[in-house]
């Protein structure tokens, strides 16, 4: 490639022999179709090699297309094309009356990349964002195009899918009536004493809770409760109420945070934590993301506690979420209620993996499934005994792709393809 591309944070660097943005379907198709090795970027908010397609592969970016967001009021769907951020999104479903059900912590992220990785916000009932999908349009190995439909017994391994199986060119998602949010934050909440009971508690005190920590001490120094105004309100008795507004890196300013201090606006101007229109988050660092089965939790906690002087050596902030088990093959929440801990780090690779290392030392043995968007070690063997429809997926991304064409190192290592 003539130009440096590297991903949101800057870990890595992307060394396809090529780099093409095609502005049509058409153009794509025969792109794709006169390509050996192909992958997608999205809006490369991914820490690892997952979008890598090697050096003799072709990197695509499918973000100048013309930006579609159909929106059907009558059914309450939207089609939306492969290269559409959530922020872009979020603001046309709304001047519509409408909404999706969840977001991510960042507004910034491209649908097709994010429900491609399976990534989720948080809420005790809300499923990951793939959840919301409905049909998957896709520019397969030889250039055709292939719709995927809920109903398809293909759909399972449809929306998550690591980009494996072609170019998502357009996602249908279910929409919902427009709602407004508030957001509450509360400091100082002990993890001694917690049981499973509490933690349920606690996590179902809003529609969407987060729990923030930098195991500098036992416990969380914040809770972030989004509450639906159409739910009712619940007291939270565990913790204080924030006396200011709160980053929850401690020590960054919470301007370009979401609005706190119960202050009700718009479903997709809460539920992120980081505003559209700012720098999201703290730019400067790395991630990685486990998912539990839920009933793991407090367990969880506790070993991550055990070995806390290592993880707040190298962490900015970590944040606990609740995830509702999808039916995705490849999600990270495949049939299981998870708690999701998550960790951002600081951006220093050599200082952070053997901490990464320890981390799945200890949560390996609960179940950790990684989130597919972010800093991981576990290697391909172990990944493949937690996820049960594995060979369905492999057997699926076979068909669609008989070369491999879209098999990078990355879902060679997952799938031993
Ligand atoms: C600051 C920050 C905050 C984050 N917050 C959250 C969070 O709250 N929750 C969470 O779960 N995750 C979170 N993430 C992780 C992020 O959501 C995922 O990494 C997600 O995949 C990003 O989407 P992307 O478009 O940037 O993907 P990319 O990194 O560009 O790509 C990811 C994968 O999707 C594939 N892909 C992308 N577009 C297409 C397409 N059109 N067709 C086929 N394949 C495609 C790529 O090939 C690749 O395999 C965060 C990341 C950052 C940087």
């Amino acid at each position: 490639m003539t130009e440096t591309v590297t991903n949101w944070a800057g870990n890595i660097t992307y060394t396809a022999k090529e780099l093409h943005r095609p502005y049509s379907v058409d153009a794509l198709a025969a792109l794709v179709a006169g390509s050996a090795k192909v992958r997608v970027l999205g809006s490369g908010h991914s820490f690892n090699e997952i979008a890598e397609p090697g050096a003799e592969g072709v990197l695509l970016s499918i973000a100048g297309f013309p930006p579609a967001i159909d929106v059907d009021s009558a059914a309450r769907t939207v089609r939306v094309g492969g290269g559409v951020r959530y922020a872009e999104l979020a603001r046309t479903v709304d001047a519509h009356g409408l909404a999706l059900p969840n977001m991510a912590s960042l507004p910034h992220i491209s649908v097709a990349g994010s429900v491609a990785t399976g990534t989720h916000g948080s809420g005790v009932g809300n499923g990951p964002l793939a959840s919301a999908v409905r049909e998957v349009e896709l520019v397969v190995a030889d250039g055709s195009a292939v719709t995927i439909g809920r109903g398809d017994p293909r759909f399972g391994g449809a929306v998550t899918s690591l980009g494996a199986l072609g170019v998502v060119t357009a996602l249908t998602l279910d929409l919902e009536p427009s709602y407004d949010v508030e957001q509450r934050v509360f400091t100082e909440l002990p993890l001694a004493g917690l049981d499973f009971e509490g933690f349920s508690e606690i996590m179902s005190a809003a529609y969407s809770v987060s729990l923030f920590t930098d195991w500098r001490e036992p416990g969380f120094r914040q809770v972030w409760l989004k509450r639906r105004v159409d739910q009712p309100l619940a007291g939270f008795p565990w913790a204080a109420p924030a006396t200011e507004k709160l980053h929850p890196v401690p020590g960054m300013p919470a301007v370009n945070c979401t609005e706190q201090f119960g202050v009700p606006g718009p479903w997709h101007e809460r539920l992120p934590h980081f505003r559209a229109e700012f720098t999201p988050s703290s730019g400067a660092e790395l991630q990685s993301e486990y998912l539990l089965p839920r009933g793991h939790a407090v367990e969880a906690l506790h070993a991550v506690d055990g070995i806390r002087e290592t993880v707040a050596g190298v962490l900015q902030t970590c944040e606990v979420r609740t995830v509702a088990a999808d039916e995705q093959w490849l999600s990270p929440a495949y049939g299981r209620d998870s708690v999701a801990l998550h960790f951002t780090w600081i951006e220093d690779t050599a200082a952070v993996m053997p901490v990464v290392r320890r981390l799945e030392e200890v949560l390996d043995g609960l179940g950790a499934r990684p989130h597919w968007g972010k800093v991981f070690t576990t290697p391909g063997a172990a990944l493949r005994e937690r996820y049960p429809r594995l060979d369905d997926f492999r057997a699926l991304a076979r068909d669609l792709d008989p070369s491999g064409k879209f098999v990078n190192g990355f879902v060679r290592d997952v799938l031993a393809a």
